[in-house]
C-alpha cells in the first residue's frame, strides 16, 4: 500500500516520517519535485529509530526543498492499520513543544508511583506468604514497563530501536495481561467465586502469554490479519475476566470491589482496542491517555484492595489468636473452684521454679465422700470452692485443684512449710463460716516436700502424695513433712520434718 502526501508550501518543511509501530520489514521513501526530479530513501525495519512519540517510530526523509511537491512512502508488510492510518510528515520529532514534555514527565512520575507496590510487597510477603503477593509485583512491574515502552520515556533513556520495542510491547503486554488475572485468580476471595470460572483463569493466563510470545516472534505468519486475530483472541480472557469479577461481586466478595474500579479504565480500553481494531470499517483507536489512567488505576486500586485484605487478616488472626488464649486458660481453669489446674503447673513449671517456688504440698479433704453422701452433691460443691478459697493467700502461696478433693500448694520463702500448714489449718475454718449446716469439721490431710535439684513435677509430686498417704493412715488431719535441708533452698537445717 502506498501513501501519498502533498507538501503545502506554507507549513515548515517537514523532515521526518512519523507512524505508529507495528512489526513490517522496510519503508520506502519518495520525495518528488515539481519538475519531476525523485530522491528516493529506504529504511530497513531493523534501522528505524523510535520516536519521542510513544508509540511511534521516525524515519527521516530523502532531502525535501522548497521545490518538492509530494512524498510518496510504502511500507512492506506492515502488520497492523495503524501504521498507515497514522503516518505523518513533520520538521521534527514529536516531542518539541512544552505540553508534551510535562506530559512525559507527569508520565515519569506516575511511573514512579508504581515502584512503591513493589518495596511494600516485598515487605507484605515476609509477613504473608500469600501467592496474590507475588501476582501483585509482576503486575506492578508489568505495568511500570508498559508505561516505559508505550511512551517516549524509554526513548529518552535508552533509545531502543522501534522493533525491539515492538516486540518488547507485546511480550510485557502477555505479562501484563497474565499476571493481572493470575492476581484476579489468587486474590479474590475463597468461595467468592464460581469454581469454573476460577479454574479458568490460569488457563487465561497462560493463553495470553503465549499469544504474545507468538505474536512477538512471528509477527507476520498471517500477515493480512495477524494484528486482527491477535487482538480478537484476547476477547474470550477479557469475557473470562469480566464474568469472574461480576460473579464475585454478586457473591459479596470485598477483593472484587476493588478489582472492579481499578479495571474499569483497561476494561474499557481494551473494548475501545477490541472494537476499532477488529471491525473493519472503524477507525483503530488505542485510547492511549485513558491507557495510562488505566495503568494507574489499576496498580492504585489492587494495592488498595491487598491493603484491605491485610487488615482483615489481621484481624482475623487477632481474633483468632484471642479465641486460642481463652481456650488455653479455660483449658488451664478449674471451671468449679476457679483455682488453676494440673495442666497450668506443667505449663508454667519452670516460670515457677524460677519465681522460687520450691515447696510443694498435696492436701486431701478427709473423708469428703461422707460430706456428699449426708449432704448431698450441691453442698459438697459448695464445701469445695470454701475449700479453695481457704489455701489462697499472698503472693508465697499457689493453690490449684487436682481433681475430686485433691488440692496442690506451691509455695515459696522461709516459712513455706509453716504457710502450708496454716493453709491447711485454715480449711475447717474457712468452711464452718461459709457453708453452713454441717455437722461436723472439714478436715485435710497433707504431704509436703520441696524439689531436689530439676527433677521435675511428677517425683517431688508422688513423695508429697506418700506423706498424704501417712498422714491419712496416722488418723488423718494432720500432716506428713519431708523437706531434704542438704538441698532445700529456704529451709534451715533443724526445721522439725514434722508439723502436726
Ligand atoms: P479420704 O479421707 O480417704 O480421702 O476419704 P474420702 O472420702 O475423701 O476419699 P474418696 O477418694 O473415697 O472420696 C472422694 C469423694 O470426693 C468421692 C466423690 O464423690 C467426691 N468428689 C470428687 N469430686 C467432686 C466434686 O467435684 N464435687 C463433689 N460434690 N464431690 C466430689
Ligand atoms: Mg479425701
Ligand atoms: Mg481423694
Amino acid at each position: 500500500m502506498l501513501l501519498r502526501f502533498d507538501i503545502d508550501a506554507a507549513e515548515p518543511l517537514p523532515r521526518y516520517l512519523l507512524s505508529r509501530r507495528s512489526a513490517l520489514d522496510a519503508v520506502h521513501l519518495l520525495a518528488i519535485d515539481r519538475d519531476g526530479a525523485i530522491r528516493r530513501a529506504s529504511v530497513a525495519a531493523a534501522a528505524l529509530p523510535s520516536s519521542m512519540a510513544g508509540g511511534y517510530f521516525k524515519t527521516p526523509l530523502p532531502g525535501v526543498t522548497r521545490a518538492t511537491r509530494q512524498i510518496v512512502v510504502a511500507v512492506d508488510l506492515p502488520s497492523h492499520r495503524m501504521t498507515l492510518e497514522r503516518a505523518y510528515l513533520a520538521p521534527e520529532d514529536a516531542v518539541g513543544g512544552t505540553a508534551d514534555m510535562r506530559f512525559l514527565i507527569i508520565l515519569a512520575g506516575l511511573g514512579g508511583m508504581l515502584v512503591m507496590p513493589l518495596f511494600f510487597n516485598a515487605a507484605f510477603y515476609r509477613a504473608l506468604r500469600e501467592p496474590f503477593v507475588l501476582w501483585h509485583s509482576v503486575l506492578a512491574l508489568s505495568l511500570l514497563m508498559t508505561i516505559l515502552v508505550s511512551s517516549g520515556l524509554s526513548v529518552m533513556f535508552f533509545d531502543p530501536p522501534a522493533m525491539t520495542l515492538n516486540w518488547m510491547t507485546a511480550l510485557i503486554f502477555g505479562m501484563t495481561i497474565g499476571s493481572g488475572t493470575m492476581f484476579t485468580y489468587s486474590f479474590i476471595e475463597p468461595g467468592l467465586m464460581h469454581p469454573l470460572l476460577r479454574r479458568l483463569l490460569p488457563y487465561c493466563a497462560a493463553w495470553a502469554i503465549v499469544l504474545s510470545t507468538f505474536h512477538a516472534a512471528f509477527p507476520f505468519v498471517a500477515r493480512p490479519v495477524q494484528s486482527t486475530a491477535y487482538t480478537a483472541a484476547f476477547a474470550p480472557v477479557l469475557a473470562v475476566f469480566i464474568m469472574s469479577v461480576i460473579d464475585a461481586l454478586r457473591r459479596g466478595s470485598r477483593a472484587a470491589k476493588f478489582q472492579a474500579v481499578g479495571y474499569m479504565p483497561m476494561v474499557l480500553v481494551a473494548l475501545i482496542r477490541l472494537v476499532t481494531g477488529v471491525i473493519p470499517w472503524s477507525h483503530s483507536f488505542d485510547a492511549m491517555i485513558l491507557f495510562y489512567v488505566g495503568c494507574i488505576c489499576e496498580v492504585l486500586f489492587t494495592t488498595l484492595g491487598m491493603a484491605d485484605r491485610f487488615v482483615t487478616i489481621k484481624r482475623e488472626r487477632d481474633r483468632a489468636r484471642s479465641e486460642a488464649e481463652l481456650l488455653e486458660r479455660l483449658s488451664e481453669t478449674d471451671p468449679l473452684t476457679g483455682l488453676l489446674n494440673r495442666r497450668a503447673i506443667e505449663q508454667q513449671f519452670e516460670q515457677l521454679q524460677a519465681e522460687g517456688f520450691a515447696t510443694l504440698a498435696v492436701v486431701d479433704l478427709d473423708n469428703f465422700k461422707a460430706i456428699n453422701d449426708v449432704n448431698g452433691h450441691a453442698v459438697g460443691d459448695a464445701v469445695l470452692k470454701a475449700v479453695a478459697k481457704a489455701l489462697q493467700a499472698g503472693p508465697g502461696v499457689r493453690a490449684y485443684r487436682f481433681g475430686g478433693e485433691e488440692f496442690v500448694l506451691l509455695l515459696r520463702g522461709d516459712d513455706a512449710e509453716v504457710q502450708a500448714e496454716l493453709r491447711r489449718q485454715a480449711i475447717p475454718v474457712v468452711v464452718a463460716s461459709t457453708v453452713p449446716g454441717l455437722e461436723r469439721a472439714v478436715t485435710a490431710s497433707m504431704g509436703v516436700t520441696n524439689f531436689l535439684g530439676d527433677e521435675g513435677l511428677e517425683k517431688p509430686y508422688e513423695r508429697a502424695d506418700q506423706l498424704l498417704y501417712a498422714a491419712k493412715r496416722a488418723g488423718r488431719n494432720q500432716t506428713r513433712s519431708a523437706i531434704q535441708p542438704s538441698l532445700a533452698r529456704d529451709a534451715p537445717p533443724g526445721v522439725p520434718a514434722m508439723v502436726a
